[in-house]
């Protein structure tokens, strides 16, 4: 497979070195925030409706030793945030699923216990036979494999299985570069535990919520100080946007994310 592919996929869309220099955007977009709470008073914020995880190589590996969060660790994430409301998680897996046994117990835990609907985004063009056995065995009626909207053809054959699929593509969103208040309704978890405003600034200390060692989800969520807003600006490009979990529901609803 395509592991190399999935890795190169990968590596060209979260570098290390971070791409994202716009302090006076994050400034602007802290204070529109503020504003749109302040227009929004007396009534409830945004309900916590989503949760965005990045999975590491090893779902299992310790945590420590890889840099990534144990099995067990996704579990509290997973409890955590079905205290808030969250009703959907979309993983996204930097391997090869077939190498990544953890995230079996996560999908499962997702969904039986907390009645989750689990999304799957695959960075490659094919699923290997023992992954797609794996995602049979799940509530397929609350599981949705995502893929990049050039490998859609290649995936067709998951439909008469069970499983569906929705293109992944964020490609009309990145055009715009309004300001994106989806966010407000998502947390979003990488491999490290470390909390972003969401995939998209994910790696960019500007956007670090805090980490799930160190603060609740709901602390970070009520925290007006802290960007929960992508302002207008902020190069959307290298694809960060696919599979953004608010994005995909509204595609699933047919509505407009603009705001
Ligand atoms: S659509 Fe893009 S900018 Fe908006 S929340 Fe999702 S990842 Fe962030």
């Amino acid at each position: 497979m395509s592991v190399v592919k999935t890795k190169k996929r990968w590596e060209a869309i979260y570098p290390k070195e971070n791409p994202f220099k716009l302090p006076q955007a994050i400034a602007k977009g802290l204070k529109e925030c503020v504003r749109s709470r302040e227009h929004e008073q007396g009534k409830a914020g945004e309900p916590v409706k989503y949760l965005w995880i990045y999975i590491g190589d090893d779902g299992s590996a310790p945590q420590g030793e890889t840099g990534t969060m144990s099995v067990e660790d996704w579990l509290n994430v997973l409890d955590e945030s079905a205290t808030l409301g969250v009703n959907t998680v979309i993983i996204e897996v930097r391997s090869d699923l077939s190498q990544n046994q953890g995230i079996w117990r996560i999908c499962h835990w997702a969904q039986e216990t907390h009645g989750m609907s689990v999304g799957l985004h695959i960075f490659g063009d094919r699923l290997a036979e023992d992954a797609v056995s794996e995602i049979r065995q799940l509530d397929l009626e609350k599981t949705r494999v995502y893929v990049d909207r050039e490998y859609e053809d290649a995936f067709r054959y998951l439909e008469p299985l069970g499983i569906r699929l929705q293109v992944a593509d964020s490609s009309d969103h990145t055009k715009q570069q309004h300001t994106c208040h989806l966010p407000e309704s998502m947390t979003c978890v990488g491999t490290e535990g470390a909390l972003y405003t969401c995939g998209l600034v994910l790696g960019n200390e500007n956007y670090r919520l805090g980490n799930v060692f160190e603060v609740r989800l709901d602390d970070v969520m009520k925290d007006e100080s802290l960007p929960h807003i992508i302002p207008e600006g902020i190069d959307r490009d290298k694809r960060r946007c696919d599979a953004c979990p608010p994005l995909m529901e509204e595609r699933l609803q047919g509505k407009s994310h603009c705001h």
